[in-house]
């Protein structure tokens, strides 16, 4: 069977071509075809002899992913795309074309174990975990595809199907292989990891110190109603999760993201407003209020414009600095995991 170089590091690619007693600058040649300009075929290599290229081809493959399906909005503003891995397991991931710069919201797992009753990408559990080449492959993907209009991906999300740190590890490789230089050069800032709640995780992340942003799902401000809407909080209560997210804030200095899914008449009433209030004063954190793209196979609403309008205004006028998150894609089946769904009922 063939090697796939796609999704090893440079180090990785170096050692890998010991074997075949290559010098390490072919190394840095043939990373840069694959990951700068975008080779998926050993004889694209122009500038290695033809013999170099067999020996390749004899052993090695470049393998990334599958696009299944692809919806594009109206507005041309969101396009989705259903991804394909070598054992026929699929992911989305969605491209937003923001005035600031394309921005990418990707997955980390095959599905979720975390239960969310908002979200449908849990409905069938957990297939399995993303390997880092293929979270990498799902940026990569999209980033080659812009290029063709010489655009790039300007920021990714780590909020799509999946919780990111219950495959940490895969997760961490994946960011240095969009971060690195020989690669996509995207910095650290530019990245957003989201969860929803794994406390011992977020402090590893804290120890690890890259400079990404930090992502809590709160969607709910006390720990009934969170019980009810994420299982999780069962393990790791509202209480940890928010000290959690202030002891990052503090370790690492960098504002945390709370975010809040509005869902009508469940947790966007004025009591809730207040109670969010409490538990997040005096946190370094800005609030991310995310009206709900209601999914069929439950019957929660979207809240009123003025609903939204007011739980926000009170936030922010008792100190926290919350906002409304821009619609995208609710036309295109945008909710987490809908694609998905409907690909696999198909
Ligand atoms: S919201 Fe995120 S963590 Fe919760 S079930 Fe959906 S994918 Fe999993």
């Amino acid at each position: 069977m063939k090697k796939n170089l796609f999704g090893l590091t440079l180090d990785e690619l170096t050692n890998e071509l010991t074997n075949l007693k290559l010098p390490k600058f072919r190394a840095k040649q043939i990373i840069s075809w694959i990951y700068q300009r975008g080779a998926n075929s050993f004889d694209q290599m122009t500038d290695l002899s033809k013999s170099l290229r067999q020996q390749l081809n004899d052993n090695y493959e470049i393998k990334i992913c599958k696009l299944i399906d692809r919806l594009d909005s109206k507005d041309r503003l969101t396009t989705k795309f259903l991804l394909e891995f070598d054992d026929g397991a699929t992911v989305e991931s969605v491209l937003m074309r923001h005035d600031y710069g394309n921005s990418i919201c990707i997955s980390t797992q095959v599905g979720c174990a975390m239960g969310c009753k908002f979200c449908a990408s849990t409905q069938k559990g957990l297939e399995r975990n993303l390997t880092s080449a293929e979270i990498f492959a799902e940026v990569f993907f999209v980033n080659e595809i812009l290029k063709q209009n010489s655009e790039r991906v300007d920021s990714v999300v780590i909020m799509g199907i999946g919780e990111p740190l219950m495959n940490f590890d895969n997760l961490i490789k994946a960011l240095e292989l969009i971060h690195a230089e020989y690669s996509l050069n995207l910095s650290y800032r530019k990245i957003t990891v989201s969860t929803c709640g794994i406390v011992p995780k977020i402090y590893q992340l804290a120890e690890i110190d890259l400079p990404i942003t930090l992502s809590i799902s709160l969607h709910a401000p006390n720990n009934e109603l969170r019980s009810l809407l994420m299982p999780i909080n069962n393990n790791f209560n509202i209480n940890e999760v928010v000290k959690a997210g202030g002891d990052y804030a503090k370790s690492t200095g960098r504002r945390v993201t709370y975010e809040y899914i509005l869902i009508s008449e469940v947790n966007d009433t004025t009591e809730h407003a207040r109670q969010l209030i409490k538990i997040l004063s005096g946190q370094l954190a800005n609030v991310n209020l995310i009206p709900i793209n209601p999914i069929e196979e439950n019957n929660f609403k979207r809240p009123t414009k003025d609903r939204i309008k007011n739980f926000c205004d009170l936030l922010n006028a008792h100190g926290l600095t919350a906002t409304i998150r821009k619609e995208f894609g609710v036309k295109i089946n945008a909710a987490c995991g809908q694609l998905r769904s409907n690909y696999l009922s198909r």
